[in-house]
């Protein structure tokens, strides 16, 4: 018996994960109906998609596109196009904390969310779970250490854990000199050694802030308390994650660096699927598999962002939103590498009294921390 055909919304679909999301569901048409799609600004990529997936509904945030007939415009088109009556499964892929009113209003309306947007739990991880717990939608990881872990867990309950080991592969400047990560350049952190991402994650990747997302974002998504998640270097990125169980079983999960099998494991969890576009292991090939220690001296925003998750709160949010402002400026060569760091520890300094109970105060928390950085380098 063939199963039923799941309707689906990329949001985000011009990214890296969105355009790679649609060569996924493009396999699967037995499967997956592609009925939305949104972007940001980049309204020629989204016309170019539109005309190979025809779907029901077309956002774009920025307005005035020539291709436009019967498109979406403005934030609006996000929530609506997240909660479109027809859809069964939304992925996530908005980059920022942009995505989290889509990941809210889905939950709310009892989708699936296939979560790319790592920033809509960091930001309002409990207002994501109430959401979910309000309208009966769910989560699933698109992360790869995060799906991961998933698959690690199996079924398993939580009391079974003992640790979550979260890898990560250390970035471009892995083995870099402290002084000359300091003053690295904006080519020198785009040019990531394992995975290929959109501009702001890879960003992230350098700096470690992106592992501090991910923390957040495993606390959250596996209710596992912050002094039993871990992060080790796995410069190969080919060992996903890990779960050490209680009687000291570590399961872990293993691939090639993609965001194939992430992406279809989101869309078929529990189930497992034939995918012919899922890259093989070899593990001879890509031995040896090798795990160091985070050199936090060199990356301070892993331990600044796990610091923002222990403290709850407003925290996660000036975390994130002081880190997108300064990438911002980092990619626009307005600031240094160092900069990053040093800009999410002042906003996170300066803000921390700042309240974070409901969304509009987490709003204000990300408007509050972003003003924070800009104002620092303001000259
Ligand atoms: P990209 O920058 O490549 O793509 C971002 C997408 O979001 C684009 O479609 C963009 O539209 C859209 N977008 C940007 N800003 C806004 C906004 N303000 N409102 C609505 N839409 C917006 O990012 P990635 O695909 O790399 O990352 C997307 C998310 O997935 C991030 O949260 C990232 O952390 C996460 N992720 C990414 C991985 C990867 O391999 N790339 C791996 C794991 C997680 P437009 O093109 O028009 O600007
Ligand atoms: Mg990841």
């Amino acid at each position: 018996m063939s199963a039923r055909i799941r309707n689906v919304a990329v949001l985000g679909s011009t990214g890296s994960i969105g355009r790679t999301a649609l060569r996924v569901l493009r396999r699967h048409p037995d499967r997956f109906r592609t009925i939305v799609l949104t972007a940001h600004s980049n309204g020629d990529e989204l016309a170019a998609q539109v005309a190979t997936v025809s779907p029901r509904f077309v956002g774009l945030v920025q307005n005035g596109h020539r291709a436009a007939e019967g498109w979406h415009f403005g934030v609006e088109a996000l929530v609506a196009g997240a909660t479109h009556p027809d859809v069964d499964i939304v992925i996530n892929a908005i980059v920022g904390a942009a995505g989290l009113d889509a990941t809210l209003a889905a939950l709310e309306a009892g989708k699936r969310v296939a979560l790319a947007n790592k920033e809509s739990l960091v930001v309002a991880g409990s207002l994501v779970a109430a959401a979910a717990a309000r309208g009966g939608g769910s989560i699933i990881p698109v992360d790869s250490e995060h799906s991961a872990i998933l698959q690690c867990l199996s079924t398993r309950p939580g009391a079974e854990v003992s640790r979550l080991i979260i890898t990560a592969s250390g970035g471009p400047f892995r083995t870099w000199p402290l002084e000359k990560v300091r003053t690295a350049s904006l080519a020198d952190a785009l040019n990531h050694p394992t995975w290929s991402m959109g501009r702001k994650i890879t960003v992230d990747s350098a700096t470690l802030a992106n592992k501090a997302l991910e923390v957040i974002e495993a606390h959250h998504l596996f209710g596992i308390p912050f002094d039993r998640i871990e992060v080790v270097v796995h410069p190969q990125s080919i060992v996903h994650s890990m779960v050490e169980f209680i009687d000291g079983s570590v399961i872990a999960q293993l691939g090639v660096p993609s965001m194939e099998l992430p992406i279809l494991y989101a869309l078929t969890h529990p189930e497992r699927i034939v995918d012919d576009g899922v890259p093989r292991l070899d593990p001879v090939a890509m031995s040896p598999l090798t795990f160091e220690p985070v050199r936090h001296d060199a990356f301070p925003a892993l331990a600044l962002g796990v610091g923002a998750g222990r403290a709850g709160g407003a925290a996660p949010a000036v975390f994130n939103a002081a880190n997108e402002q300064a990438v911002a400026l980092f990619l626009a060569g307005s600031i240094s590498f160092h900069d990053i760091s040093s800009a999410i520890e002042s906003a996170l300094r300066a803000l921390r009294a700042t309240p974070g109970e409901d969304r509009a105060a987490l709003l204000a928390a990300d408007a509050a921390a972003r003003q924070h950085v800009q104002d620092l380098f303001a000259c």
